[in-house]
């Protein structure tokens, strides 16, 4: 650690100490510091974001990603978790959600579309509209819209990307970006994907081990969560994004919290 890291530590420290606001003391320098944390462990990863930005949170589907919040919940626990209900996820995602809420002692905050724009989709188009004309529309009112509007009261955003969750759309995810999606000319949002090069045996090594509840889909073959009608169990050799909007070409399964053209 260089002197001016040692003096930032040192401020941080004082700032945490004598209750004054938890803000970074020097300018983000987003190419430096995600190439230093390249290959560090996803509790420094997240350690950084919370030394970094006092409004972060951590971004739960409802999946394995609640390894993010294991791990936070050591370094800081008051962080703050959210998650989108779309209203189409499955029971047993539910079920989770709530067990995770209990099982951390965490205010989980769950984010809900628009009413006026859902019902509007749901009049004019039905409730599966996506099978038709593709998951994009209603992906926007159900997630994206709702994700922007909780975006905009934060600095940044802790998520469970993973580059081999999709050769085709997350292949260069990086542990710290700039979020070019929802960062606008007026705010830059940077996003923290402290699993990005975990792979997918590495995410189950840590949640067996460490013993910590999963989502019981997983024993049903699904490998990859999102809502009920747009996801599906995946065969042994299946890619596990295979299981998402099946209809559709493979570099389409994004719902837009993550475009890949935002790497
Ligand atoms: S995943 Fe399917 S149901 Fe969920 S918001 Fe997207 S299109 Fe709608």
């Amino acid at each position: 650690m260089g002197l001016s890291d040692k003096l930032h530590d040192l401020i941080l420290n004082f700032n945490n100490i004598y209750g004054h606001k938890v803000m970074s003391t020097k300018e983000f320098n987003l190419d430096l510091l995600a190439n230093e944390y390249n290959n560090r462990s996803p509790a420094a990863v997240i350690k950084l974001a919370f030394e970094e930005f006092k409004n972060v949170a951590i971004s739960f589907s409802g999946a394995e990603d609640v390894i993010l919040i294991d791990l936070a919940i050591k370094i800081n626990p008051n962080v703050k978790v959210f998650s989108l209900d779309t209203g189409r996820l499955h029971a047993e995602t539910y079920r989770f959600i709530e067990q995770v809420r209990t099982h951390y002692n965490i205010q989980l905050e769950l984010l809900s579309p628009d009413t006026i724009a859902l019902q509007d989709l749901v009049r004019s188009k039905g409730l599966y509209s996506f099978y038709k004309d593709g998951h994009k529309e209603c992906c926007n009112i159900r997630k994206v819209v709702p994700l922007r509007r909780r975006l905009s009261s934060l600095d940044a955003w802790i998520t469970g990307q993973r580059k081999d969750q999709s050769p085709s759309t997350r292949n260069m995810v990086t542990v710290i970006e700039k979020d070019a999606a929802f960062s606008n000319k007026d705010k830059t949002i940077y996003k923290f994907n402290p699993l990005a090069n975990w792979t997918s045996a590495d995410v189950w090594e840590y949640i067996s081990s460490n013993k910590i509840p999963f989502n019981t889909l997983h024993e049903q073959g699904y490998s990859s969560i999102g809502c009920e009608p747009c996801t599906r169990p995946v065969l042994p050799n299946q890619h596990e994004r295979e299981g998402r909007w099946w209809w559709e070409e493979s570099t389409q399964k994004e719902c837009g919290l993550h475009p890949p053209d935002n790497k």
